[in-house]
């Protein structure tokens, strides 16, 4: 009768919801992640990048992380870590997230090295966090 542990107390609607994605220059293709924030429901924006090494990622598990939604980036965005692009894309062939400098229409994927076409230009909605 008192078996109650899987109790939660964490009262997850006063708790900011914060995930890190695992991405990758465009350009040097080494790792950085991307803190995004959930301002809204389902509003995911991007607001801090740093170096991330795929092993860290992997020890923290932001490989896997999941976002679902719409993805923005925020004006204080400090750009890729590597190379100082101010925008990311969402690879149409692999999936995975690489950063963008927001000129180039085309470009190659770091992760699967297809080519992607920018014609949409922003991510609208993301989804990631397999095979990393
Ligand atoms: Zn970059
Ligand atoms: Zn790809």
């Amino acid at each position: 009768m008192t078996h109650n542990n899987k109790e939660k107390t964490i009262n997850e609607t006063s708790f900011p919801n914060v995930r890190i994605i695992f991405a990758r220059c465009n350009d040097l293709h080494h790792g950085f992640g991307i803190r995004v924030e959930e301002k809204e429901l389902s509003n995911w924006c991007c607001d801090w990048t740093f170096p991330l090494t795929k092993q860290h990622a992997r020890r923290e598990k932001y490989h896997e992380t999941i976002i679902q939604g719409n993805i923005f980036v925020d004006t204080q965005y400090p750009g890729c870590p590597h190379c100082g692009s101010k925008s990311i894309y969402k690879c149409g062939n692999c999936g995975k997230i690489a950063c963008w400098n927001s000129e180039d229409l085309t470009v190659v994927c770091p992760w699967c090295n297809r080519k992607a076409n920018m014609g949409d230009q922003t991510i609208v909605s993301l989804e990631v966090g397999q095979n990393y």
